[in-house]
């Protein structure tokens, strides 16, 4: 535990520095101030989010996977669950891994993009996706604000498919920090759009445009990885010269600190 904390402590330090140095290069939002409103409560979710969402999530995925897993592995040999697992050939798990870590990515984007949009369209999944939206000066540390109920449903989607397709589990275990990273670089007060790859992979731009508040880019770009899902699926919004420049949510205010935080959807819901 001790050992965790330091390394979180020592990430942040580093991290703070990199973006601290990006930001102030190349900013979306210019003169956005770095002591910005709600940058205590994110640093307090900073250790929230792996040392207590991420087991809450992990506690949550192991309960609804194990049983889909006995299914599945019903009558192999093998000494343990996740031996069998390995063992279980697919037409999937028999391609190269670099096939395999392709399909991954793209199936992780599909799952994601359909889980956030849930989360934005159903009312009730909605007030604890807002905690995520309510910073109003948005930089990479914002990306952290995420409540253990979301965090929960989103792996749950996402792990379901991959186990029952057959995909290979150590892939994933890969895949997790690399993509809680690439999240944070998402949120950075960056005004990077990629170019002409702007549509090939997500950019700080077209994901704070999912953060704003101006009515245009409400509901829109909802994908983590790939751009083009919001193409596909009708939900693009990417202007040419614009940035966006107001950010957090509509409506209901939710509260300052991360104890309110993680209170607010029960509470809103008993009010509603
Ligand atoms: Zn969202």
């Amino acid at each position: 535990m001790v050992a965790r904390l330091v390394v979180l402590v020592a990430v942040l330090a580093v991290l703070s520095v990199v973006f601290g140095v990006l930001e102030w290069l190349w900013p979306s939002v210019r003169g956005q101030r770095r002591r910005r409103p709600g940058l205590g409560t994110d640093i307090a979710w900073w250790f929230w989010d792996p040392l207590v969402n991420k087991t809450i999530s992990f506690i949550g995925v192991v309960a609804v996977v194990v049983p889909i897993a006995l299914v599945l592995t019903a009558g192999m040999e093998g000494d343990t669950l996740k031996a069998k697992l390995e063992a279980r050939e697919t037409w999937l798990s028999a391609q190269p891994l670099w096939l395999q870590s392709l399909q991954l990515l793209v199936l992780f984007d599909v799952l994601g993009y359909w889980s956030h949009r849930a989360f934005h369209r159903v009312e009730m999944l909605w007030r604890y996706h807002a905690v995520h939206h309510s910073s109003r000066e948005l930089d990479w540390l914002s990306a952290v604000r995420v409540h253990p109920v979301n965090e929960l449903g989103t792996r749950v989607v996402q792990s379901v498919p991959v186990v029952v397709l057959g995909y290979d589990t150590s892939l994933v275990a890969a895949f997790v920090p690399l993509l809680a990273f690439y999240a944070i670089g998402l949120h950075a007060n960056l005004r990077w759009n990629f170019g002409w790859f702007k549509y090939v992979i997500a950019s700080p731009v077209f994901h704070r445009w999912h953060h704003t508040t101006e009515l245009e880019g409400l509901d829109r770009n909802f994908a983590g990885m790939f751009p083009v899902l919001d193409v596909v699926f009708g939900t693009l919004y990417f202007p040419k010269d614009r940035q966006p420049l107001e950010f957090g949510i509509l409506g209901d205010l939710v509260p300052d600190n991360l104890l309110r935080q993680i209170a607010y959807p029960w509470k809103a819901r008993a009010r509603a």
